[in-house]
C-alpha cells in the first residue's frame, strides 16, 4: 500500500473521534469525562476499558494496551498502520490520493494474512459482479435470491454473489489478476487435485462472511440443485483468517442496533439473518455452520449482556437452544428464547408475515430461560413425579451455571415459585451442582492481570540496566521524557548571563531541556525515549514545538502507547511510585519551572554518576603501564565530580 501523505494523516487524525470509532466495537458508557466499556482484548466482565475523548486516547487495564485510535484499530483488527488510516479515511469520507494497483512484488511482500484478506475481497467483488453482470449469474444466482424474496438493496448490503458453474472460472480470473495459487488454496476458494485446480464454490450462491469491522473472513455457498447427496451449504475451511468458532455471521451489520437495543438476537444461519434484517430486525447474528461456541458468545458480550435465541420449534432447534442457554448463562449473560411455531424458522416466518407481525411475535413469545425450559420439559413429563424431579434438576443445572450470585438467587426464587418448592431446597441443589461444576473453568474466579506499562521501580530498573542497558529504562530517563512530552510547549523564564549582564529570557520547556542536554552531549539510552528526543530536536531545528498530540499520529505504536500513558495523568504512575520518587501530582502545573529544573538535574546527575562508575571500572582494569590513559580517565573523573557539585546551582537559575 502506498504511503499516505503527512497532511492527509493529519486530516485523518484531526477528524477521527476515538470514542466514535471504538464505539463501533465496544459498548461504551459515559463515566464522567471518559467512556468505559468491556475490554475487547480480554475476557472480562467488569469494565476496565477506558476512552478519553478529550485526550483522544484509550487505555485497557486488563490487557495493558493503550494508545490512539490508530493503535486501537491495529490491535483490534490487526491492521497495518496505513490500513488503519485507510479505514478511518473511509469512515470519515476523507479522500486518499489515487492508489496504483499492487504489483505482484508488492503482493508477495504483504504478510500471508493480508494476502488472504485481499483475495477474499477480490472474490467478494468477483462473485457479486458475476451475479449482477453476467447472463448465467442473473438467471441462476440473482433470480434465486429474488425468488427467496430478497430485495435488491439487501442483496447489495450483504454482498451476496454467485460463483459460475464453469469449473475453474474464478480460479482462472484470480490467477490472471496476479493472486498466488498457494493463497487461493489457503482461503479454500480454490481446490486442487491431480495438478488441476477448480472453484470450490462453483455453481453456488455466495454469502460473504464479514468480521465485526467488515473485512471478509470467508464464505458460505448454497447449492441451487436439490439433490440430497449434495451438501446444501459449503463453508470456507479453517484458515489463518477464518476460525469458524469465533465468527458470528451478520455481526458487522448488527452491532449498531445491538448496542442501541441492548440485545442481540441469535439465529441459525445466513438466510435467517438476511430475512430478519429485511423485516427491520437488525440486531441479529447467526452462528452459521457450527453449534454455538463460547467465543461467539464473547463476541456479543462486547456489545450487550443480553441474548435472545431465535430457533425453530422442531426438536433439533430445541436441543440447540438448550445447549445455547447453558453456554450463555456460563458466560454470565442473560438469555431469553423465542421459539417459532413448528415447521417455521425465523427466515420463513419473516417472509410470510409483516414486519409488525414479526416484531409482535418476537415480543410476545420471548421467554426467560427458566420458563422456557420448564414449559418444554413439562410437556414431556406430564404428571410423572419422577420425570418432574428430573426436570427440576435439569433447570437447576442451568441456574447453577450463572456466575453472578445475585442473578443466581433471583432465578432460584423463580424456580422455587414455578415448582412450588421451598427456596432452601432449590438453593441447596444449586450449591451442590456448583460444587460438582468445580474444575469447570467457567466457575473459576477471573484472573486479574495488571497493567503492563508501569514504570519500573528505581532499584528494578538499575538492576536490569546493568544486565541489558537498553531493554528497560531508568527512572530518570522516564521521568525526564515525561516532562518533555507533557510540558514541551510551556513557557519558562530563565536567567541568561551575557558579559556580566543578567538577562531574563523566556523559552519553551522543550528548548530548555534540549539545550541543556546538548550542552553536555547527553542523550537517552532507551531507544524509544531516544527517538522522541530526536523528534523534538529535529522539530526545534525547524522552529517547531510539538505538542503531545503530535506524537499520537506516529507510525510506531509503541511510541504512541507511551505518549498516551504520559498524557493521561491518572495512569501514569502507581501510588507507590509517587511516594517513592515525589513525582508531582496533577497540581504540578504550578510548579513547572522547579519540576523541569529538578528533572534536568536528576537526569544529568544520573548520567554523570554512571559515567563515573564506568570510568572507575576502566581504571581498575587498566594496564598499569598505560600512564597516558590513566591520566585521561582520572582527569575526566575529576571534571565530572566537579560538575556534579555545581549542577544544582547552575541549573537553579529560574525565575519563579
Ligand atoms: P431451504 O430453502 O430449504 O429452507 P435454507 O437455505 O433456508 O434452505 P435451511 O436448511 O433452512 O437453509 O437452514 C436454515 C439456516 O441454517 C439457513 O440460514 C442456512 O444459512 C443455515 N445453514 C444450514 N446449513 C448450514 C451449513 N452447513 N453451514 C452454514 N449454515 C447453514
Ligand atoms: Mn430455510
Amino acid at each position: 500500500m502506498a504511503n499516505i501523505p503527512a497532511h492527509i494523516v493529519d486530516e485523518i487524525m484531526q477528524t477521527a473521534r476515538i470514542e466514535e470509532v471504538i464505539g463501533e466495537f465496544v459498548n461504551l458508557k459515559r463515566a464522567g469525562s471518559n467512556y468505559k466499556g468491556l475490554s475487547p482484548f480480554t475476557d472480562e466482565r467488569t469494565p476496565s476499558f477506558s476512552v478519553s475523548p478529550a485526550k483522544q486516547i484509550f487505555k485497557c487495564f486488563s490487557s495493558g494496551k493503550g494508545g490512539s485510535v490508530v493503535t486501537f484499530l491495529m490491535e483490534k483488527e490487526h491492521f497495518s498502520y496505513p490500513e488503519a488510516l485507510k479505514w478511518l479515511a473511509n469512515k470519515y469520507g476523507i479522500v486518499l490520493p489515487e492508489e496504483k494497483p499492487a504489483t505482484a512484488e508488492e503482493l508477495a511482500a504483504i504478510s500471508e494474512k493480508e494476502s488472504l484478506f485481499i483475495i477474499n475481497d477480490y472474490a467478494k467483488k468477483y462473485f457479486a459482479d458475476q451475479m449482477h453482470d453476467t447472463e448465467e449469474g442473473q438467471n441462476i444466482g440473482l433470480s434465486y435470491f429474488v425468488e427467496r424474496g430478497f430485495r435488491p438493496e439487501i442483496i447489495k448490503k450483504f454482498d451476496l454473489g454467485y460463483c459460475p458453474n464453469k469449473g475453474d472460472a474464478f480460479t482462472q480470473a484470480a490467477i490472471g489478476s496476479g493472486y498466488k495459487l498457494e493463497y487461493l488454496q489457503t482461503t479454500g476458494l480454490v481446490k486442487s487435485k491431480d495438478e488441476r485446480n477448480f472453484d470450490f464454490f462453483r455453481g453456488r450462491v455466495m454469502f460473504p462472511i464479514h468480521s465485526s469491522s467488515g473485512r471478509v473472513l470467508g464464505f458460505g455457498g448454497r447449492t441451487l440443485i436439490s439433490d440430497k447427496k449434495v451438501a446444501k451449504y459449503f463453508n470456507s475451511p479453517e484458515s489463518p483468517i477464518y476460525h469458524k468458532s469465533d465468527i458470528l455471521y451478520g455481526l458487522y451489520f448488527a452491532k449498531g442496533d445491538i448496542i442501541k437495543y441492548d440485545n442481540c438476537f441469535l439465529c441459525e444461519g445466513y438466510t435467517d439473518v438476511i430475512s430478519l434484517h429485511q423485516s427491520g430486525l437488525q440486531n441479529v447474528v447467526a452462528s452459521s455452520g457450527t453449534a454455538l461456541t463460547k467465543e461467539q458468545i464473547r463476541l456479543v458480550r462486547r456489545f450487550t449482556q443480553n441474548i435472545t435465541i431465535l430457533y425453530d420449534g422442531d426438536s433439533a432447534g430445541i436441543k440447540a437452544s438448550f445447549r445455547g442457554i447453558d453456554l450463555i448463562l456460563e458466560e454470565g449473560m442473560n438469555v431469553k428464547v423465542v421459539l417459532f411455531p413448528e415447521g417455521e424458522d425465523p427466515d420463513s416466518y419473516a417472509k410470510s408475515h409483516s414486519s409488525q407481525e414479526l416484531e409482535e411475535f418476537v415480543q410476545s413469545h420471548s421467554q426467560d430461560f427458566v420458563t422456557f425450559k420448564t414449559e418444554i420439559l413439562l410437556k414431556d413429563s406430564q404428571n410423572d413425579p419422577l420425570k418432574k424431579a428430573e426436570l427440576i434438576r435439569d433447570v437447576v443445572q442451568s441456574v447453577s451455571l450463572i456466575p453472578d450470585t445475585i442473578t443466581r438467587n433471583i432465578y432460584i426464587q423463580e424456580v422455587a415459585q414455578i415448582f412450588d418448592i421451598s427456596e432452601q431446597i432449590i438453593a441447596s441443589e444449586v450449591t451442590k451442582k456448583r460444587a460438582g461444576n468445580q474444575g469447570n473453568t467457567s466457575l473459576r474466579p477471573e484472573s486479574k492481570q495488571s497493567p503492563q506499562f508501569q514504570a519500573p521501580s528505581e532499584s528494578q530498573a538499575t538492576v536490569a540496566l546493568e544486565k541489558k542497558p537498553v531493554d528497560i529504562y531508568t527512572f530518570q530517563e522516564f521521568s525526564l521524557i515525561r516532562v518533555m512530552v507533557k510540558y514541551s510547549v510551556f513557557a519558562i523564564s530563565t536567567i541568561h548571563r551575557e558579559e556580566n549582564e543578567e538577562k531574563e529570557v523566556e523559552t519553551s520547556v522543550i528548548e530548555l531541556i534540549c539545550h541543556e542536554l546538548a550542552k553536555d552531549g547527553l542523550s537517552f539510552d532507551y531507544p524509544l525515549f531516544h527517538k522522541i528526543h530526536e523528534i523534538f530536536v529535529e522539530g526545534l531545528k525547524e522552529k517547531t514545538l510539538f505538542e503531545p498530540s503530535f506524537f499520537l499520529k506516529n507510525e510506531d505504536q509503541e511510541l504512541v502507547k507511551l505518549i498516551s500513558e504520559i498524557i493521561d495523568d491518572k495512569y501514569e504512575l502507581s501510588p507507590n511510585w509517587l511516594a517513592q520518587h515525589k513525582i508531582f501530582t496533577p497540581g504540578e502545573r504550578d510548579k513547572i519551572p522547579q519540576l523541569i529544573m529538578d528533572e534536568i538535574y536528576h537526569f544529568k546527575k544520573s548520567k554523570i554518576e554512571s559515567r563515573i562508575k564506568e570510568i572507575q571500572i576502566q581504571l581498575e582494569n587498566l594496564d598499569p603501564q598505560d600512564d597516558e590513559q590513566f591520566n585521561v580517565l582520572l582527569g575526566e573523573q575529576v571534571f565530572l565530580d566537579r560538575i556534579k557539585g555545581t549542577l544544582a546551582r547552575e541549573l537553579n537559575r529560574i525565575i519563579h
